[in-house]
């Protein structure tokens, strides 16, 4: 499934977009202090929370953009579903005090008729929202003529072409100033983190639009603040440009969202303990070791491919000898005893028991299907 999922968009989804060109990455999401950095609350909740949220942010001294949520998508109603319009003054006003640019979430035209005629400096489109080509569309019609950056962030579901399409609407309308922000998918078995990161999926975005810059949102992927940190290293890992990480001044009376928000200090902590890599080479030693590397990184995976060739070349044996003698394709027990023993053996050899599931789901898929 994963790799279904994984597999690059269509032609035809990419190919207007990059006719047209993107050109340079804009300047706009580029911070002159290392990775874009955008932090502020989930959700503005009173005039006072914004306003001390985004001075003690502005102390840290790293933060580009001030993000605060206006209108918030909730899950079930009678959550708390944001202040709306009555917050933007407040957010002008965090950015006199502050001098920080301001964001926050559009999700519909009339949020982007708010947000363009109180100056806000920077738009995201919410994960709920990019699933949906009408209201992109909309919102897309509703920024023509603007000179707003917009963040997209990705579909809730793991679609890499609900992703692009929602680029491309924007693109189309003469939206220029666009970046993506990886926040994580709906996983359906629970996990340890609230969305599944499914890596490959940004990393595919940022291999067919390589202009647009890449933004990591670890704070909803994590759920809990926790576990913030080990993802946000891994998309600076990864080459990501960028941060939003959600803080509020009392994190634990937060109106949504509470369990993953973090004081500023504790951002500021974050923010101290990540290692940001020098992208490009770093000297001759380390070009020569990282060949030598890569090289058997090359032999392996030809062994791994020449392996998965012999393995479905017996897959179709069985397939001719089942289909031979009236022998159903697909039995659960082998199925299921199969799986458990190379988890085993994965953990055994040290790999982590996500991947080998993940990875032995595919390939049973695949030798089913190979045997009808
Ligand atoms: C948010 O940033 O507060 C938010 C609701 O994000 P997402 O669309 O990623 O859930
Ligand atoms: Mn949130």
């Amino acid at each position: 499934m994963a790799g279904k999922i994984a597999s690059g968009p269509t032609q035809s989804s990419t190919e207007p977009f990059r006719s047209t060109g993107t050109g340079m990455a804009p300047d706009v999401f580029k911070s002159d202090s290392g990775p874009l950095i955008i932090a502020g609350p989930c959700s503005a909740e009173t005039e006072a929370q914004v306003l001390a949220t985004a001075c003690q942010l502005s102390e840290i001294g790293r933060i580009d953009i001030f993000r605060a949520g206006l209108w918030k998508p909730r899950t079930r109603p009678n959550s708390f579903e944001g202040v709306g319009q009555q917050g933007l003054p407040w957010l002008k006003k965090a950015k006199a005090l502050t001098h920080l640019k301001t964001a926050t979430e559009a999700a519909n035209a009339h949020h982007i008729e708010h947000c363009l005629e109180q100056g806000i400096d920077f738009i995201w489109i919410g994960a709920r929202t990019t699933v949906n080509p009408f209201l992109i569309e909309d919102i897309a019609e509703a920024l023509r003529g603007a000179d707003v950056p917009v963040l997209v962030k990705n579909p809730i579901n793991p679609q890499i072409d609900l992703w692009i399409g929602a680029i491309e609407r924007l693109y189309r309308k003469g939206v220029r100033q666009i970046a993506a922000v990886h926040r994580g998918f709906s996983h359906s078995a629970p996990g340890k983190l609230r969305y599944d990161p499914a890596w490959m999926i940004p990393i595919e975005l940022k291999r067919h639009l390589p202009h647009i810059p890449l933004i990591c949102d670890p704070s909803h992927m994590a759920g809990q603040r926790e576990l913030i940190k080990p993802l946000a290293q891994m998309a600076l890992d990864f080459g990501m440009e960028g941060l939003m990480i959600e803080s509020h001044v009392h994190p634990a009376q937060a109106f949504s969202d509470t369990a993953q928000q973090l004081e500023p200090v504790q951002l500021k902590r974050l923010l101290s303990d990540l290692v940001v890599r020098r992208p490009g080479t770093q000297g001759h030693g380390i070009d020569q070791a990282l060949d030598t590397l890569r090289n058997q990184i090359n032999l392996t995976d030809t062994q791994i491919i020449n392996a998965l060739s012999k393995r479905m070349g017996l897959v179709r044996e069985i397939g001719h000898l089942k289909r031979t003698h009236n022998i159903p394709v697909f039995q659960l027990e082998r199925w299921d005893a199969l799986q458990n023993e190379r988890i085993s053996q994965g953990c055994r050899a040290g790999l982590e028991d996500y991947f080998i599931k993940g990875l032995f789901d595919l390939i049973h898929a695949h030798s089913v299907e190979a045997q009808f």
